[in-house]
């Protein structure tokens, strides 16, 4: 078992080796990768391979991104910590923790009421209080809270779901795999003006959102 040291020093060589050398540049999102333990989130079973170069498994048939695709999705989004941010899929919980270290608050929203218990229980132990989980249908977004200056989106869509676009604020961004169910593209939107500008980042495989304007199961 390893101890708190030695998952602090693995933690940095994943953001030089994995994140950096990819060419992630922000200084807050490579210090946040640095700072927040992964390995918390991942199942015990897991945890010597917590700080890889690839998703992990959960439970439920879902997964743990893999941490340059946090890094990347993260830096997308531009965040300067003034703003509501909406996470659809919150799985483990990791990738919610790095948005709280970077924004005012954060809403998450995951399907399967046991990842989200456990993503719950693990941001308490950890003190994020700016946080909320919620189980349900993340692809219809959040009504009530919305508009959201950023949406990220970490499970792959068939197509853009307009009840998202609809939440995003003005001059707001969002993050969003978009494509088949096998692999996908991963797109960055922009709303401006009431008009929605798609840009696409590179290409990505995650697992399909399902839901009401995602996939049907
Ligand atoms: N961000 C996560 C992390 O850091 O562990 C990774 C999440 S995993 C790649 C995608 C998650 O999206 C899964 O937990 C899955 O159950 C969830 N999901 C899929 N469709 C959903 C939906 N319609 N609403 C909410 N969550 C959904």
């Amino acid at each position: 078992m390893r101890n708190e040291v030695e998952f602090s020093s693995l933690r940095e060589r994943m953001v030089a080796t994995q994140i950096a050398n990819r060419g992630i540049k922000g200084r807050e999102v490579l210090e946040v990768m640095a700072k927040v333990p992964r390995h918390r989130f991942v199942l015990p079973k897991y945890l010597d391979s917590a700080y890889e170069d690839h998703p992990l498994p959960i439970g439920e048939g879902q997964t743990i991104s893999q941490p340059y695709m946090v890094a990347l999705m993260t830096e997308c989004l531009g965040l300067k910590g003034v703003e509501k941010v909406l996470e659809v899929g919150t799985g483990s919980g990791y990738q919610s923790a790095i948005l709280a270290e970077l924004s005012k608050e954060v809403y998450t929203i995951e399907r399967f009421e046991s990842l989200a218990e456990r993503a719950k229980k693990v941001l308490s132990d950890l003190e994020y209080k700016n946080v909320k989980v919620i189980v349900g249908d993340g692809s219809r977004g959040l009504e009530e809270e919305a508009p959201f200056d950023r949406i990220v989106v970490t499970a792959g869509a068939p197509v853009l779901p307009k009840s998202l676009a609809d939440q995003l604020a003005e001059g707001g961004k969002m993050v969003i795999p978009v494509g088949g169910s096998f692999s996908q593209a991963l797109l960055l939107v922009e709303k401006e003006k009431d008009k929605v500008k798609t840009t696409s980042v590179c290409g990505c495989v995650f697992v399909p959102l399902i839901g009401e304007y995602g996939w049907k199961r």
